[in-house]
């Protein structure tokens, strides 16, 4: 079975896609098969793999609307080792229609035990708002990594994520694990140097204890179509989303040896 990973946050712009990417393609570096998940019907994870939005006929609305099955519409990307099932922007429709489905949190988990998917990591990048679709993918996931950045309302944003993880594990998902992650840290910014330390203690064992920095490389990356490790394999954020995989191979471990 596969370790089933949502990047969620309701804040925009704090690295979702860029850590589902990027992390994705650090996993596969280490000789893992994963499978990335695009939710979001902007679909820039679609985009920054160099697959056109426009051109994707069936979409992760088609696994949760019509019950599709996930290795039906999973493709391969450029990299061997990593596959993507793409967002389009009809999935705007997605999110409207979900709910009328009856046990509609549960789509998204009975359709991930799909028996053709043969891959170690699933990473499911989440749309910037806590509607059906998050729910969706945390009801299916094992943990949840939440970027966040040390600015006041990121960490502002947090206390909405806690409240769904809350109800997630009353409600679907019992076994939902979550950890925080510091994105867009600039050391050299004394706010987000405070901040980070509130963090810290605020969450302790809830934070990982890798930080990703700002990086203009990885602005760069997504019009290459290549994630960072490869766009630039040398570069601060390549090395930080690598120890990232480390970090999350060791939790993995952990927490399957402890017993259930
Ligand atoms: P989200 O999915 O949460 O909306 P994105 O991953 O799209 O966020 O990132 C938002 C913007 O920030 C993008 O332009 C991305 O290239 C950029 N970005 C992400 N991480 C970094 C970083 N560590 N350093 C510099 N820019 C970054
Ligand atoms: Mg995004």
């Amino acid at each position: 079975m596969a370790v089933i990973i949502s990047i969620a946050n309701e804040k925009g712009g704090v690295a979702k896609t860029t850590t589902a990417l990027s992390l994705g393609a650090a996993l596969v570096e280490t000789g893992l098969k994963v499978l990335l998940i695009d939710l979001d019907a902007q679909a820039n994870l679609t985009l920054a793999l160099g697959i056109e939005p426009g051109k994707v006929q069936r979409s992760a609305g088609n696994i949760l609307l019509e019950s599709a099955q996930p290795s039906r519409i999973s493709r391969e990307t450029g990299i061997p080792g990593l596959d993507i099932i793409p967002a389009n922007n009809e999935m705007t429709y997605t999110e409207r229609y979900l709910p009328s489905r009856p046990g509609y949190e549960m789509v998204l988990r009975k359709a991930l035990q799909d028996p053709e998917l043969d891959y170690d990591y699933i990473l499911i990048d989440c749309p910037p708002f806590l509607g059906a679709v998050t729910l969706d993918a945390l009801t299916a996931s094992n943990l949840l990594i939440m970027p966040t950045q040390a600015e006041f309302f990121s960490v502002y944003a947090l206390r909405n994520m806690m409240t769904l993880i809350r109800r997630v594990r009353a409600q679907t998902n019992p076994h939902l694990t979550y950890r925080l992650l510091i994105t867009l840290f600039d050391r050299r910014n004394r706010v987000h140097r405070t901040l980070a330390e509130q963090l810290h203690t605020t969450f302790s064992g809830g934070l990982l204890e890798t930080v990703i920095e700002t990086d203009t490389k990885l602005r760069e990356s997504p019009i290459a179509g290549l994630p960072i490790i490869y766009h630039s394999p040398k570069t601060r954020s390549a090395i930080q989303y690598r120890a990232l995989a480390q970090e999350i191979i060791e939790y993995v471990k952990e927490t399957s040896a402890e017993p259930a």
